[in-house]
C-alpha cells in the first residue's frame, strides 16, 4: 500500500525514519510530501495513496475527491478539526487521531506559559508565583489531566470542568470536579483551556466567563483559537486591566491585541504545543502503527468518524 506522509510542517527526522521503518516492515511504501506550498501538490500526491498521515494539514472535500483509493487518514495528533469528517465518511474513509501521544508536550507548554505570564513575560519587575493559586482545567482529557498533575507539583489548587469525566476520575488525581463552566472561571486564578473545537465550543469563551475570573485572572489557551470569542476577549481585556491572555494559537486579531494590551497578552510565534522531538516521534510512530494494524487486522480503535 502507498502511505502518503503529507506534512506542511514536517516531523522531526527521527519520527520520519520510524514511520518509514514501521511501514516498510509491513510491506508498505511511504511517500513524503513535506513543506508543500501549494494545495495542488497535495491533490496530486494523494491521487494514488491508500493511506494518509497528516499533522495540521487540511483534508478538505477536494482532497478527499482527489483520492479515489484512500482508505484511511490518520491525524498524528489529538485535534482533528482539520479533517472534513463528513466528506471522508461519505467516501468510506476511516479517520483516526493518535490520542495522548503529544499530551505531555502540550501540558509542559501550558505550565510554562503560566509561569511566563506570572513573571511578566520575564521582564524586570515583581511577578507572582503559581503556588497556592487556583487553576481551573477546562476539559479534563489527555492534556488537561497532565496539566493538573504538573500544577499539583507547583502547589496549585486544581479544579476542573468536563461534563464527560466523572468526579472519581478527578478525585484520584486530587482534583475537584466543578459542575458548571461558570463555577470554573469564577473560582480560578488561572484557567487552562483544553476543549476541542466543535460546533458547540466554537466562540464559547468570551467576555462573561473571563469577566467572572478573580483579580489578575489569566487564561492560557493551548487548545484552539476558534473556541475564543475574540471580540469578547478584546472587550473584557479593555474593561478589566488586570486580566491576561496567553495562547499557543495566535488569534486572528493577535496584532491588535498585542498593540492594545502589550505584555498582558502573549501568543507563540507558531503553534508549538506538540513541537517536541518526543511528541513528534510518539505521534508519528503511533500513526504508522495504527495504519499497519488497520490494513492487517481491520483495527479501528482510534477511529473518530464512526
Ligand atoms: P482529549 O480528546 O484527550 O480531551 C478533550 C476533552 O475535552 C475530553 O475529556 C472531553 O470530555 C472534553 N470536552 C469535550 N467537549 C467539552 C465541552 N463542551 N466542555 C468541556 N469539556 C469538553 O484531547 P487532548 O489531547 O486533551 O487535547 C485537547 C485539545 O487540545 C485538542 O482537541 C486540540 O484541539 C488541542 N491540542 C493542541 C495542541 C497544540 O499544539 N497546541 C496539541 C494537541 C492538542
Amino acid at each position: 500500500m502507498k502511505i502518503l506522509l503529507a506534512t506542511e510542517k514536517p516531523f522531526a527526522a527521527e519520527a520520519v525514519k520510524g514511520i518509514e521503518q514501521i511501514a516498510s516492515a509491513a510491506g508498505h511504501t511511504v511517500v513524503r510530501l513535506e513543506k508543500y506550498t501549494d494545495r495542488q501538490q497535495l491533490l496530486d500526491a494523494v491521487s494514488d495513496a491508500e493511506a494518509l498521515i497528516i499533522r495540521s494539514d487540511k483534508v478538505t472535500a477536494d482532497v478527499v475527491a482527489a483520492a479515489p483509493l484512500l482508505k484511511i487518514v490518520v491525524r498524528a495528533g489529538a485535534g482533528y478539526d482539520n479533517v472534513d469528517l463528513a466528506a471522508c465518511s461519505a467516501q468510506g474513509i476511516v479517520v483516526m487521531n493518535t490520542p495522548g501521544q503529544n499530551s505531555n508536550a502540550v501540558a509542559e507548554l501550558a505550565i510554562g506559559m503560566m509561569v511566563f505570564m506570572a513573571r511578566n513575560q520575564f521582564s524586570p519587575g515583581t511577578g507572582t508565583e503559581l503556588k497556592g493559586k487556583t487553576l481551573g482545567i477546562h476539559a479534563y482529557g489527555n492534556v488537561g489531566r497532565l496539566v493538573a498533575l504538573l500544577a499539583k507539583g507547583f502547589g496549585m489548587n486544581v479544579i476542573a470542568f468536563d461534563p464527560f469525566v466523572n468526579s472519581a476520575a478527578m478525585e484520584v488525581d486530587g482534583v475537584e470536579r466543578v459542575e458548571t463552566i461558570e463555577a470554573l472561571y469564577s473560582r480560578s486564578n488561572y484557567v487552562s483551556l483544553h476543549i476541542p473545537a466543535t460546533p458547540e465550543t466554537r466562540g464559547s469563551i468570551g467576555a462573561s466567563l473571563l469577566g467572572s475570573m478573580p483579580k489578575g485572572g489569566t487564561l492560557v489557551n493551548t487548545a484552539r483559537k476558534e473556541v475564543i470569542d475574540e471580540a469578547g476577549l478584546a472587550q473584557i481585556l479593555s474593561e478589566r486591566p488586570d486580566l491576561k491572555y496567553a495562547t499557543d494559537i495566535a488569534a486572528d486579531t493577535q496584532n491588535e491585541l498585542n498593540e492594545k494590551f502589550g505584555t498582558r497578552v502573549f501568543a507563540t510565534a507558531k503553534k508549538m504545543g506538540a513541537e517536541t522531538a518526543e511528541a513528534n516521534v510518539n505521534a508519528g510512530l503511533a500513526a504508522a502503527t495504527q495504519i499497519v494494524d488497520f490494513f492487517a487486522t481491520g483495527n479501528t480503535k482510534f477511529q473518530v468518524n464512526k
